[in-house]
Order: C-alpha cells, then sequence, then structure tokens
C-alpha cells in the first residue's frame, strides 16, 4: 500500500528543492547585476507600474510581491480597455480575463483563463501556483477558487468598454436586425493590449507575469497565449525570462515566450531573442507578405539585460518596454521587422 503520501513526498522533497534552489541562486547571483524589474509598456504606463513594484521590492526584496503589486495597478485601472477591469469584452460584451504567473528559482507556475467577474487576475493566478498543484485553472473554476480565497465578484464591464462593444455590435453586419444610432457611429477598432511584468531580485530570483483581458470580440470561451505558459510567459531562473502581447494564436503555435527563453540560453541577447522569434512567427506563415497581424515580445536575461522587438511597427512607432532599475526608471526602444 502507498506508505508514503503524496503530501510527505511533497515534504520530503522540499528540502532537496531547497538546497537546488539556493545552489541556483547562487550560481544566478554570481552572474547577474542587481534588481530590475521591466514592463511591455512605455512611459506613462510604465512609470505607473513600476514604481509601486520598485517599492515594495526596495521593502522585501520579494520579486512576486513587487510583480503583482505593479500588475494589480493596471489590472484595477478602468482607463486599460486592455487587461483587467475595464478591459474590452467578448463578442457576448462579457469581460473574459487571462492571466499567468511563473517563479523561476522553483520554476512553479501558475495561471487561469477566461476568469469574470474577478478583477485582479494575476493575484489569482499566483494563488493556483503557491496553493494548489495544479498549473491552470479556467472559466466557472477558476472563479470559485478566487471567490474561495476571498475575491470579491464584481462587474468589469465599465460604460466605455460597453458602448466600445455596442458600436462593434451594431455595425457589424448589415444582414442583422442591430442598427447603429441615427446620427452614425464608427467601429472601434479592435485594440491590443496585455501588459508582461519581469523581474529580477537582488538576490537572483527571475519572475514574471502576464495579464490580459484577451482579444476585443473574441468568442466566448476563447483561450489566448497570455495564460499559457511557455506562450505568453515564461521564466528559466537560469537564463531569463520573456513575454508576449499581440495576437496571441500566433505566439502559442510557436510556444513564443520559451522560444525567446531558449535562444537566450543558446547565446542570443535578449533583443536579438526577440527579433528571432518575430522572424519565426513570419516564416511560419509563410513570408512577410501573409503577416496582417502584429506580436511583439520583451525579455531580460540573468544579466539584466533587455530588449524587445515585434512584427511591425505599433502607430508608426519602434515597440519599447520601460524598467526600473538601482539607476532609475527607463524607456527602451526595441525594433519592428516588417514595414
Ligand atoms: N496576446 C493577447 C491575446 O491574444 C492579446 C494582446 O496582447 O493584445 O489574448
Amino acid at each position: 500500500m502507498h506508505k508514503f503520501s503524496r503530501r510527505h513526498f511533497f515534504k520530503a522533497t522540499a528540502g532537496i528543492g531547497a538546497t537546488v534552489s539556493l545552489f541556483l541562486q547562487q550560481k544566478v547571483h554570481a552572474q547577474h547585476r542587481g534588481a530590475i524589474i521591466l514592463c511591455s509598456r512605455g512611459e506613462a504606463w510604465g512609470r505607473k507600474v513600476l514604481q509601486p513594484a520598485w517599492d515594495v521590492l526596495a521593502q522585501s526584496n520579494n520579486i512576486l510581491d513587487a510583480i503583482e503589486t505593479g500588475t494589480n495597478v493596471v489590472e484595477l485601472d478602468p482607463d486599460d480597455m486592455s487587461v483587467g477591469y475595464g478591459g474590452l469584452p467578448n463578442e457576448e460584451g462579457v469581460v473574459q480575463l487571462d492571466a499567468s504567473i511563473m517563479y523561476g528559482p522553483t520554476h512553479r507556475c501558475g495561471s487561469i483563463a477566461c476568469l469574470e467577474n474577478i478583477k485582479t487576475p494575476s493575484s489569482v493566478a499566483r494563488l493556483v501556483m503557491e496553493r494548489t498543484d495544479h498549473i491552470h485553472l479556467v472559466g466557472e473554476g477558476a472563479k470559485r477558487f478566487a471567490r474561495m480565497h476571498g475575491f470579491r465578484e464584481e462587474n468589469l464591464l465599465t460604460d466605455k468598454a460597453r458602448i466600445a462593444w455596442l458600436k462593434w455590435k451594431e455595425n457589424l453586419s448589415d444582414a442583422d436586425d442591430w442598427l447603429p444610432p441615427a446620427e452614425g457611429e464608427y467601429a472601434e477598432e479592435r485594440t491590443n493590449g496585455t501588459i508582461n511584468v519581469l523581474g529580477i531580485s537582488a538576490d537572483g530570483a527571475i519572475a514574471g507575469i502576464t495579464t490580459t483581458s484577451g482579444l476585443a470580440w473574441k468568442i466566448p470561451g476563447r483561450v489566448g497565449d497570455s495564460p499559457i505558459i511557455g506562450a505568453g510567459l515564461y521564466v528559466d531562473n537560469e537564463v531569463g525570462a520573456a513575454g508576449a502581447t499581440g495576437r496571441g494564436e500566433e505566439v502559442i503555435r510557436m510556444c513564443g515566450s520559451f522560444y525567446v527563453v531558449e535562444r537566450m540560453r543558446a547565446g542570443l541577447s535578449p533583443q536579438e531573442a526577440c527579433e528571432a522569434a518575430c522572424q519565426k512567427i513570419i516564416d511560419i506563415n509563410g513570408g512577410p507578405a501573409k503577416v496582417n497581424f502584429n506580436d511583439k515580445f520583451i525579455a531580460v536575461n540573468k544579466k539584466g539585460e533587455v530588449g524587445c522587438a515585434s512584427i511591425q511597427a505599433a502607430n508608426g512607432q519602434e515597440p519599447e518596454l520601460s524598467y526600473i532599475s538601482q539607476n532609475g526608471f527607463q524607456v527602451v526602444k526595441g525594433r519592428h521587422l516588417l514595414d
């Protein structure tokens, strides 16, 4: 019979894990240049997200607390229409959120998908990682799990997002019974968004979060790349971390963030690795002429070097990321591959 229970197994191996993790941390520590937190946004959101994250890191040296704090800022802000509260809904007007988190020293991760009515999906993903033996919870089960942990159910559809959805719905087709208002209104562009927040603590622990409301007007139940470990997010304490935004289906089918981290392991810089991932997407689609969407990657290696690349320029601008370190806040421009 099973004398050695699963719980005992975890207890027994925790000691070995701690020793291995200490060894890994010491190895990493030898090569990295101090704490850094970065995100996939530029000046305005970058400062709002990274300063509180940095303050938490300075007080606690806990990289998970730090990146969760920063991420929650954008998840809770109704003005951001691509993440958390205020995110654009699915085709039925329901906001469904995806998020993931990964922690390098233990190589553990957690994620949720199609989560409704909870404002901070990254915090729920963290609890999946820390308080269950699962990695991925979806839909109703994810919501019940969140409620068990004390999260309140709230309406995530702001008026701004509801009106954008209504305009899309009313302008969708001439062959249905929805009519736009008499003065005429144009359908909103399908906006992209998502945020990746990656960080390294002073003692070399690497972690990351990706969170999103996903593709606007998506089919209910659609899961994007953001909660798929290896697609929208990947962290390896020996190498670094990467995150993706943009058309998730493309990132899923080439395991985007895992690809970026593995290219860094093979010796590429974060910038080169992000460009290689964009090129891979172009190649598997059959070349530049076939690519009418955008994806972007950001990455950091264990030395604290950063990079970002996208397939297309967004609004004529190079892709960017921002980071904060002991030298302060900085915005970094990357490179886009197709004109
Ligand atoms: N990657 C997200 C998704 O496909 C969307 C985005 O980043 O805009 O769900």
